[in-house]
């Protein structure tokens, strides 16, 4: 018994040696990643600047959800820069940036974004802060939510943000060596940083934790150029200890990452309401689509109906003119056409019976008074 809760023990220590090592990870790329957001911000304002010949860039009167981006769909209706969601494709209620700002960040973020069909995170960002605030940008790359809350600094995002950021953006990804193909180690550490967290047990084997820890040192020592940076340096070193057969987990360690995991599966817990959201909100899209489909339906059915029904009156009106014609050509000629015409607009009476059914009565009423005026007619 004693050795089994040694052993349990031995399991839990090494779930906070790896959410030690993620802490480091976040640590060593901090830096790396404020960077390359600034300059990126730097050059985006300097881009739509030059594209609107605008002597200053500045807005932060734009919704996002509102906002008309600069580019426009295509014939087709497909949006060119290839965004399934995009505004482009709605642009009814669409607001053009006043400033001539907003619409061409727009365009610049979808530009930027890595995947396939891009897919930034708008629901992340705040376009007010898109002029001010180089962070308010990068979030449209965290391909989670949860970040919707004002930063400006990476050290207030957590590892995974910092990680989608470089994942999913395709200038970040020039700066890293690492080729992003979703199995590559950048990719592998987002994915381990929540196998940790999200673990009920708390516990990892030997193995585990040091597989996870060597993909953490790999990310560092990428060699492009964030493992020529000092706090990469200095992570790297933490992670190296945090091998050490004999590394003693502080008490303090341990509240931590604690601490931090109840963050994430607070987290997870809202993401997936959200999800449960999302897809209750499709449903019902779905189903109003599918009743708006039946009422369209019904109403090309409907003007069908109403075709049919001016066709057969207009028939009964050139009957009813011709017996008018007929009747002033000679009661002879129409004592023996008007029989015919009679015979022909019963027939026709008839069809109308047969083919309309919604609008019987009235038809009736049509085909009774052509009748009577037959009669009329042929009495005179
Ligand atoms: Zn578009
Ligand atoms: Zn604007």
């Amino acid at each position: 018994m004693e050795h089994k809760a040694q052993l349990k023990n031995v399991k839990y220590r090494n779930w906070v040696r790896a959410g030690l090592g993620i802490k480091y990870v976040k640590e060593g790329l901090e830096p790396f990643c404020d960077h390359l957001v600034n300059q990126q911000h730097i050059a985006i304002l300097d881009k739509v600047k030059r594209k609107h010949n605008l002597s200053a860039v500045t807005c932060g009167l734009c919704d996002v959800r509102t906002l008309q981006p600069d580019h426009v769909q295509t014939k087709t209706r497909q949006c060119p820069l290839g965004q399934t969601y995009c505004n482009c494709l709605h642009p009814r209620g669409k607001i053009s940036c006043a400033n001539k700002v907003c619409g061409a960040i727009y365009d610049e973020i979808i530009q930027l974004h890595a995947s396939t069909p891009p897919a930034p995170n708008w629901k992340n960002t705040d376009a007010q802060q898109w002029c001010t605030e180089p962070w308010a940008v990068a979030k449209c790359f965290i391909n989670a939510p949860g970040y919707e809350a004002n930063k400006s600094r990476a050290v207030e995002f957590d590892c995974p943000g910092l990680l989608h950021v470089l994942i999913n953006n395709i200038e970040f990804q020039q700066h890293i060596k690492c080729v992003i193909t979703g199995t590559d180690v950048f990719s592998r550490v987002r994915k381990s940083r929540n196998d940790i967290f999200h673990s009920h047990s708390m516990e990892l084997e030997d193995t585990e934790v040091n597989n996870y820890i060597d993909d953490m040192i790999e990310l560092l020592e990428d060699e492009h150029e964030i493992k020529h940076r000092q706090e990469s340096k200095d992570a790297v070193k933490n992670l190296i200890e945090l091998k050490r057969e004999d590394f003693i987990t502080t008490t303090t360690d341990e509240a931590e990452i604690r601490r931090v995991a109840m963050a994430a599966i607070n987290e997870k817990e809202r993401e997936l309401q959200q999800t449960i959201l999302v897809a209750g909100n499709e449903f019902r899209t779905a189903a109003a689509e599918g009743k708006r489909k039946l009422e369209g339906k019904g109403l090309v059915i409907k003007s069908e109906l109403q075709q049919k029904r001016r066709k057969l009156r207009k028939e009964l009106v050139m009957t009813n003119d011709e017996v008018r014609t007929t009747a002033t050509e000679g009661k002879r000629m129409l004592e023996k056409e008007g029989q015919a015409i009679k015979a022909n607009l019963q027939q026709t009476a008839e069809k109308i019976e047969q083919k309309r059914i919604g609008i019987e009565k009235q038809l009736t009423t049509k085909t009774v008074e052509a009748e009577q005026n037959i009669e009329l007619k042929l009495q005179e």
